[in-house]
């Protein structure tokens, strides 16, 4: 008898427990659950299939300390999706694309190339440590000191003479130009070295024939040029009166420039990323390896150098 009750109370206090556990399992799942990323990106009015794209994209911490303190975008999904996103910018993105009805792809590119930005606003003095890969464009300039320290002038077999260049990319431009003239095409380069002075007087003069705005898309303003770099290289077929970017001396030179580290910088399908009209002459020395990104990649130099020099992480 007394065995009896007891096994009766046994079983009892078990299913209490059982039952107790099951409310409490529920309880913390749901505790959980209403405190996850997910769960209070879709209060926000995220639908599945961009939580989905959201949380596999960007970190708890991006999501909990930025996105969830922001009130629903519709474009969020698609611009974090993006090859060349970059978390930093993400702000940006989103007003740009709110000022401007354009893909997703067309935010992240203008965004990285500092195009939601005016011309020579928020000027920002480029980090010339990063060497070969310093970029000089209308956001990033160089003070008007600033001389590269290893300038070699340029034998005049393939310069016109008193030009100047860095050497860290002169047996680049001389296998280049080497093979080039293999291929049958006699290259040389009409300006490559210019000191802030001396582009000071280029811009002013522009400026004083036809006005600012003219001189302003052709000619960079000094500290803005690539030239004063001792990387950029205007260059031209040799004893040719065709304009350069008709001549096939230009096509082998646009096939071939990456693999001895030169890129066309300011090319026409950029116009609007880079900020300059097309130059069909004007080369650029980056080094071998971002020279060859940049040609599978068909990035300008100014959002590779957001995404790829500046963002170290994104190599990984
Ligand atoms: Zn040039």
């Amino acid at each position: 008898m007394k065995k009896r009750r007891l096994k009766k109370w046994a079983v009892a206090l078990l299913i209490g427990l059982v039952v107790f556990a099951i409310a409490l399992y529920l309880l913390i799942s749901y505790i959980i659950k209403i405190n996850s990323n997910p769960y209070k990106l879709s209060k926000l009015g995220y639908k599945d299939d961009e939580v989905t794209k959201i949380v596999n994209i960007l970190s708890d911490e991006q999501i909990k300390n930025d996105i969830l303190t922001m009130s629903y975008d519709e474009n969020l999904d698609d611009i974090v999706s993006e090859r060349y996103f970059i978390y930093a910018n993400l702000k940006r993105y989103l007003y740009y694309r709110k000022l401007n009805n354009v893909s997703a792809t067309a935010v992240v590119t203008m965004v990285n190339a500092n195009r939601d930005r005016d011309y020579y606003s928020n000027m920002e003095e480029t980090d010339t440590s990063k060497d070969t890969l310093m970029l000089v464009n209308k956001y990033y300039y160089l003070k008007e000191d600033y001389v590269p320290s290893d300038l070699v002038d340029i034998a005049t077999t393939y310069a016109y003479s008193g030009n100047q260049m860095r050497s860290v990319a002169y047996d680049d431009l001389k296998s280049m130009f080497n093979d080039a003239k293999t291929a049958g095409y006699t290259l040389i380069v009409n300006s490559a070295y210019r000191s802030y002075d001396w582009q000071k007087t280029v811009y002013n003069s522009r400026k004083v024939a036809y006005g600012l705005t003219y001189a302003d898309k052709y000619v960079a303003r000094p500290g803005n040029s690539e030239h004063q770099t001792g990387l950029a290289l205007d260059i031209v077929e040799y004893g040719s009166k065709t304009e350069f970017k008709d001549t096939d001396a230009y096509k082998w030179l646009a096939d071939n420039a990456y693999k001895y580290g030169f890129i066309e910088r300011y090319v026409e399908s950029q116009e609007e990323v880079t900020g300059f009209s097309a130059e069909a002459w004007h080369y650029r020395y980056v080094g071998k390896d971002a020279a060859k990104t940049i040609h599978q990649t068909g990035l300008s130099f100014d959002e590779y150098y957001a995404y790829y020099v500046l963002n170290k992480s994104n190599w990984l």
